[in-house]
């Protein structure tokens, strides 16, 4: 029904969450009807963007280098460790203005539905961190659903015997919502009201 070229845009965008087939062809149409310059500009930063955006290799957290920014900075409070479950979570924490210590991205949480996901959680890799710097304390902050919990209830499990201060975010937010929609301020005083377990 399309050309080609047409086409295979859609069948991009349909790959994409929340994008169904009607507004997939709305938005290839919308992009054919902009200006050529304009559409180039689009293609070279998506290939950059697929080329040289990589995972913080200490944090996993976005980054164009080797560290991301946070990480790279050494003004930041580099013995607490903020644990979160996505790289949208560290950008709502640091939207508070809250938080001066740096960060661990685990890549999603213990959710039972999803074996495969589980493997790919950067544990290990926390634990290594845990092990080798100089760790004063770790804030759990991944979301307060029920595998966001389980998560939690789990690496403070196996931190705690490591002699290092576990804390959790205090409730308030919003159970079974999510972290990266929680407002600020109650994100911010959700870091601040954080207790040991
Ligand atoms: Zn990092």
């Amino acid at each position: 029904m399309f050309p080609k070229l047409f086409q295979k845009l859609i069948d991009h965008f349909t790959a994409l969450p929340s994008v169904g087939p009607r507004m997939a062809e709305r938005l290839v149409l919308y992009l054919f009807k902009q200006d050529k310059k304009k559409i180039q500009q689009f293609a070279k930063d998506l290939y950059e963007f697929g080329s040289n955006l990589n995972y913080c290799e200490r944090c996993f957290h976005v980054a164009e280098e080797g560290l991301c920014e946070i990480c790279a900075d050494k003004k930041r409070d580099h013995s607490t460790i903020c644990v979160v479950e996505d790289p949208l979570d560290v950008i709502a924490v640091e939207k508070t203005r809250n938080y001066r210590g740096v960060y661990h991205v685990l890549g999603g949480n213990l959710s039972v539905m999803n074996e495969d996901e589980i493997r790919k959680l950067k544990i290990n890799e926390l634990l290594t961190r845990v092990k080798t710097e100089k760790i004063k304390e770790i804030i759990l902050a991944t979301n307060p659903t029920t595998d966001g919990e389980t998560t939690a209830l789990y690496l403070a499990r196996i931190i705690k015997p490591l002699k290092i201060k576990v804390t959790r975010i205090a409730r308030g937010l919003p159970t079974g919502g999510d972290i990266e929609y929680a407002d600020e301020v109650t994100l911010g005083s959700s870091i601040d009201g954080r207790r040991e377990i």
